[in-house]
């Protein structure tokens, strides 16, 4: 039979998840049908609670529901717990496990696809919402000698950068939150937009002096040119966007599910081209 996924969240109509996963299942022979889910701001458990009632196996979980199904869930992998994010459900008959699968797609798309090693790196991270907590702990673990977040509101990055302090000691030899403006003079090997400002045409007023030689720019939108990616490239850095992150994510959510890991170049390839 059949074995039914979905990714859920609101608005969910521009998500390329269904697209991928039935690539996935065509190129590994899995029986599956996943479908997208808008669910009301205010009827998330309940629109999860329908569908798993009704037989469905599995959810990705998009905004704004990644914290709402973290509270939700049963059980967590250690990623997803330590996020307070799911982007990733498994159902085991009424018990759903949680998993976070962003910084595992990400650091696939860094590290594998586009050869550029996280250890050792100094790394500065933008943004201090859902995708950097999904992010933090995967690339803390890859052990960069150096990672600052700056965000906007500083707040968020000290909290935080406080929430992750506790891998410090193992991981890197420097975590810390930064203002944009007390950035200073400092460059970084790999520079992370994990902001939502690409969605606006807007960006982080970062400093130019921001890119080390041969720097990788990674900007997680996708689907876009944005400022950030223009201002990188006139900086001398190498630019990626976050599609090869989305589909990486989307093949360890696979994985998960069904136990079977699908080939990611040709589907990066084959979006790239849509
Ligand atoms: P979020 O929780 O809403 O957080 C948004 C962040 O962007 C906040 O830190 C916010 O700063 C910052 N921001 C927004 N506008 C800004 C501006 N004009 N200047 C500077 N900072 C600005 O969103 P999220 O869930 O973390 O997602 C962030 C982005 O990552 C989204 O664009 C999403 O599409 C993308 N994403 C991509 C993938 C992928 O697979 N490629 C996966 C996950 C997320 P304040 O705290 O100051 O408001």
């Amino acid at each position: 039979m059949t074995d039914r996924y979905a990714v859920i969240g609101n608005p969910v109509a521009h998500s390329k998840s269904p697209l991928i996963h039935a690539e996935f299942a065509r190129q590994t022979g899995e029986d599956i049908a996943y479908s997208a889910i808008l669910a009301p701001l205010d009827a998330f458990r309940a629109t999860v609670e329908t569908f798993r009632d009704a037989g469905g196996r599995g959810l990705n979980v998009t905004l704004p529901f990644k914290h709402e199904a973290w509270n939700l869930v049963d059980h967590h992998d250690d990623f997803a717990f330590n996020a307070t994010a799911v982007n990733t459900i498994k159902f085991d008959g009424a018990l759903g496990i949680g998993f976070n699968t962003d910084g595992i797609g990400l650091l696939r798309d860094i590290r594998d696809n586009l050869q550029r090693p996280v250890k050792g790196a100094k790394v500065l991270l933008m943004g201090a919402g859902g995708a950097t907590y999904g992010v933090m702990e995967p690339l803390l673990r890859e052990q960069p000698e150096r990672l600052v977040v700056a965000n906007r509101t500083l707040d968020k990055a000290a909290r935080l950068t406080g929430h992750f302090q506790r891998f410090q000691s193992t991981t890197v030899r420097s975590l810390s939150a930064s203002p944009y403006d007390a950035l200073g003079n400092a460059c970084f090997d790999i520079v992370i937009n994990a902001t939502s400002a690409g969605l606006t045409g807007a960006m982080p007023p970062l400093p130019e002096g921001v890119f080390a030689r041969g720097a990788l720019a990674y900007e997680m939108v996708y689907g876009r040119r944005t400022p950030f990616m223009d201002f990188a490239r006139d900086c001398g850095a190498r630019v990626a966007d976050g599609l090869g992150m989305l589909v990486e994510q989307a093949a360890e959510s696979f994985f998960i599910w069904r136990g079977v890991r699908p080939q990611t170049a040709t589907v990066i390839a084959m979006l790239r081209k849509a």
